[in-house]
C-alpha cells in the first residue's frame, strides 16, 4: 500500500482519509504502508507543504517511523526515464512533434484528443518532441476496482497520450506506475479524480510486463452544495480544523464515515472498532458529503468523553497559544492553571471545539472582563444600576464565597424585586464576565474570587447611570 501526496498545498481532508483507508487496509491485509511524496511537479512544489503532510498524518495518528519512507518521487527520476526509453525502444512509444494548433487545425475542434499523427512517422527523439504511448485500437482495459467493480474502458477511445514531454520528462501518469512498480505496490487505494488516469495507466503496466495493481478509486468529498471541496471555496486542510480544535480522534472518526459506517448504525466508535470492521469493499462509491454542523457534533461528544485532565492538558495550546494556534487575548502571566483547572470541568460540557475554550475562560485571566457591547446594552437596562447596587451590597457582607451562598443571595435580591434568577444574573453577567453566555455564574465568581468580582461589579456601576 502506499500513500502518495503531491506537496502543492495544505494537507487536505480528502487526502487524510484516503491515507487512513490505506494505513487500516494495509494492517488488515498484514501489509506496508508506505509514504511517498510526489514531488516532481517542481513549479507547485514547496518543501513546507511536506512537512506540513508530515506532521498532519502524525497528528491523526499515522505516526512519522511507524510506516515505510517518506521517499520523494523525484529521486526516482532516473527509473522514470529508463521506462520512457524501454518503451519506445519496445515500440509501445513514439515521438510526436505536432503542437496542440495543428492538432486543433486537423480536427477543427478544440477539444479532439490526439489523432495519432505521428504514430507511424518514425520520428527519432529530439528537441520539442513528445513522448506518445501507443494506445491499442482493439479490446477494453478492465480495471479492477474494489469499490466500483470493474469498470472498463474501450482502447479506441483513449487517445495516444504524452508519456514524457518535449524536454524529455516523464509526466505524472508515467512517473507514478513506475514508482508503484519498484515498490512492489499491489494495491493503490486514490482519490476517485484519478479513476480517468486508471485505464491509461494500467496500460503502462501491460506494456512494461508488469501485472497491475487493484485499484480502490474512494468517492470524491463534497460540499453542501454537493460540489466538490475546493481549497478555494471551502475549508480543507487538516491543519485547519487541528488549529480549531477538533481532536484527532474525533477527526479520523469521522474522516473514515466519509463513505463507510461501522456495524449497528454506531457513528461514534473507537478506533480499533474502525480498524476490525473497516470494509475497503463496502466503501459507497457515491460522493461524500463533509458535514462540518455534524463534525463538530462528534468533537464536542468526543471532548465530553475525555478524563478532565486530559481535557485540561488537550486546551494548553488554546491557554498559551504555541504552535500555530493565535495566542490569546491575556498574557503569559496571567494565566492561573489552578483557577483554570477549577472551572475545566464546566467549561467541558459546553464547548465543542476547544478554541472555544478562550472566550469561556478569559475573564478569570484579564484584568478587566472584555466586555460584548451588545450584550451590555441588553442586560443594562434601566433599573440595572440599582440591582448592581444592591447585589453588591449584599455579595460584600457575605461571610463565605462559595457558588451556593452566591446564588442564594442574589436570588434574595431578585425576589424582593420581583424579579426572576435569570433576569437578577444578567447584568451580574455582564459585569463580571463581559458577555451574556458562558459558564455557570456562580461557580465563575466562586473562582474569580471576592475582591476580582466585587470590583468588577463596582466598575460596571460606574459606568452606569
Ligand atoms: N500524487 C497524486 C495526488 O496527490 C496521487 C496519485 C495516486 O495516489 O496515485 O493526487
Amino acid at each position: 500500500m502506499r500513500f502518495a501526496p503531491s506537496p502543492t498545498g495544505m494537507f487536505h481532508v480528502g487526502g487524510a482519509r484516503s491515507a487512513l483507508q490505506n494505513w487500516i487496509y494495509a494492517k488488515q491485509q498484514g501489509g506496508v504502508f508506505v509514504l511517498r511524496i510526489e514531488d516532481t511537479d517542481a513549479a507547485r512544489n514547496k518543501p513546507e507543504w511536506t512537512e506540513g503532510i508530515l506532521s498532519a498524518l502524525d497528528w491523526i495518528g499515522i505516526a512519522r517511523g511507524s510506516y515505510e519512507g517518506p521517499y520523494f518521487q523525484s529521486q526516482n527520476a532516473g527509473e522514470h526515464r529508463a521506462a520512457a526509453a524501454r518503451l519506445y525502444e519496445s515500440g509501445r512509444a513514439y515521438y510526436c512533434d505536432c503542437t496542440r494548433e495543428a492538432v486543433q487545425a486537423r480536427s477543427g475542434s478544440q477539444y479532439a484528443g490526439y489523432d495519432s499523427f505521428c504514430r507511424d512517422r518514425g520520428l527519432g527523439p529530439g528537441e520539442g518532441r513528445a513522448l506518445r504511448f501507443r494506445t491499442p485500437d482493439e479490446g477494453a482495459t478492465v480495471v479492477v476496482d474494489l469499490i466500483r467493480g470493474e469498470p472498463t474502458f474501450e482502447n479506441k477511445l483513449i487517445e495516444d497520450f504524452v508519456i514524457a514531454r518535449g524536454d524529455g520528462s516523464p509526466v505524472f501518469l508515467l512517473a507514478n506506475v513506475v514508482d508503484d512498480m519498484t515498490m512492489g505496490i499491489t494495491h493503490v487505494i486514490r482519490a476517485e479524480e484519478h479513476l480517468p488516469n486508471t485505464p491509461k495507466q494500467q496500460l503502462l503496466w501491460d506494456a512494461l510486463g508488469v501485472k497491475p495493481p487493484v485499484w480502490a478509486h474512494v468517492p470524491v468529498v463534497v460540499n453542501e452544495k454537493r460540489q466538490k471541496l475546493s481549497k478555494r471555496r471551502d475549508k480543507v486542510a487538516l491543519e485547519a480544523y487541528r488549529d480549531e480544535g477538533y481532536l484527532a480522534d474525533a477527526m479520523r472518526n469521522y474522516l473514515m464515515l466519509l463513505g463507510w459506517a461501522p456495524s449497528n448504525d454506531r457513528e461514534i466508535v473507537p478506533w480499533s472498532v474502525i480498524e476490525e470492521e473497516f470494509r475497503l469493499a463496502e466503501v459507497n462509491p457515491s460522493p461524500a458529503f463533509f458535514d462540518e454542523k455534524k463534525l463538530r457534533a462528534f468533537n464536542g461528544e468526543y471532548i465530553r468523553a475525555l478524563p478532565v485532565a486530559e481535557f485540561v492538558a488537550a486546551c494548553q495550546p488554546w491557554l498559551t497559544g504555541t504552535g500555530t494556534i493565535p495566542p490569546p487575548p491575556w498574557q503569559p502571566e496571567e494565566f492561573d492553571a489552578d483557577a483554570f483547572a477549577a472551572v475545566a470541568p464546566l467549561a467541558q460540557t459546553r464547548i465543542a471545539l476547544l478554541s472555544e475554550i478562550v472566550p469561556n475562560v478569559d475573564f478569570l485571566f484579564l484584568a478587566s472582563p472584555l466586555v460584548d457591547e451588545a450584550a451590555w446594552a441588553k442586560a443594562m437596562k434601566e433599573g440595572a444600576g440599582e440591582l448592581l447596587d444592591a447585589a453588591t451590597a449584599a455579595f460584600e457582607a457575605l461571610e463565605s464565597w462559595d457558588a451556593e451562598t452566591l446564588k442564594s443571595t442574589l436570588e434574595a435580591v431578585g425576589t424582593e424585586r420581583g424579579l426572576k434568577l435569570g433576569k437578577t444574573q444578567a447584568p451580574v453577567r455582564v459585569a463580571v464576565t463581559g458577555r451574556s453566555v458562558g459558564l455557570p455564574l456562580f461557580e465563575s465568581m466562586e473562582v474569580l474570587g471576592r475582591e476580582r468580582t466585587l470590583a468588577r461589579l463596582r466598575a460596571a456601576r460606574v459606568r452606569l447611570p
